[in-house]
């Protein structure tokens, strides 16, 4: 999964980094309105995290012009403005929801984790698939009732496949929601990642889908 910040609060803005990449989260972050609107527009983000008061291109008229495109990408306001104008009008031009502040980061990371749920249609805070069982709060998971000792990047690739409910997903879509702009990824840390899972799970639990990408495994299924 991955989220972009548009925030232009240096130290706040770093704060909030750390923290969802703490919860397992790639994510860019832009400082100003147009830059935010355009990443969105182009990039392949699961939400945005959005201050009101940004230089350039106001939150707002962000929210605005990204709801006129039709994009659904879900998007979460931040802001010190405390008049309750302001929220409401957030809300009315299309952020699903809003966090004043300060906030504690605990309860932004449960407010993403919320919209994520809510816009992949899932009630239920964990994801079940099969003898797998993920708690994306506690970021943890267990095969067959048996705890499993994932890496932070690991635990993100089963979260994303498990998110597709057995649809296969490209490699390189895999990727682009897996790292951020800035990180060094190395050609085949997919293969790489899917190798490890199958290590720790068994080799059918993630389904090499030729000419696609990977799928997690029915039960019963082999690995091709
Ligand atoms: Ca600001």
């Amino acid at each position: 999964m991955r989220i972009l910040l548009v925030e232009d609060d240096l130290s706040l803005g770093e704060g909030i980094c750390a923290a969802l990449r703490r919860g397992a989260f790639a994510v860019d972050w832009m400082q100003e309105g147009a830059s935010g609107l355009a990443a969105i527009r182009d990039g392949e983000f699961d939400l945005a995290i959005l201050d009101l008061g940004l230089p350039r291109v106001d939150g707002i008229e962000v929210i605005r012009q990204i709801r006129s495109l039709g994009h659904a990408i879900p998007i979460l306001v931040l802001s010190a403005r405390e008049r309750p104008s302001d929220r409401t009008l957030g809300l009315d031009v299309g952020a699903d929801d809003y966090l004043g502040k300060p906030f504690d980061t605990a309860e932004l990371l449960a407010r993403v984790r919320a919209l994520i749920r809510r816009s992949a249609g899932r009630a239920q805070p964990n994801l079940e698939a099969g003898a797998l069982r993920l708690d994306p709060a506690t970021l943890t998971a267990t095969w067959h009732g048996r705890a499993l000792d994932l890496t932070r990047r690991e635990f993100s690739l089963l979260r994303l496949l498990m998110e597709q409910r057995g649809r296969p997903m490209a490699r390189d879509a895999i990727q682009r929601h897996l790292y951020g702009w800035n990180e060094d990824v190395a050609s085949n840390a997919v293969d790489v990642h899917v190798h490890a899972l199958r290590r720790k799970l068994e080799p059918g639990a993630i389904r090499t889908v030729r000419g696609i990408g990977y799928a997690l495994g029915g039960s019963g299924d082999a690995a091709e």
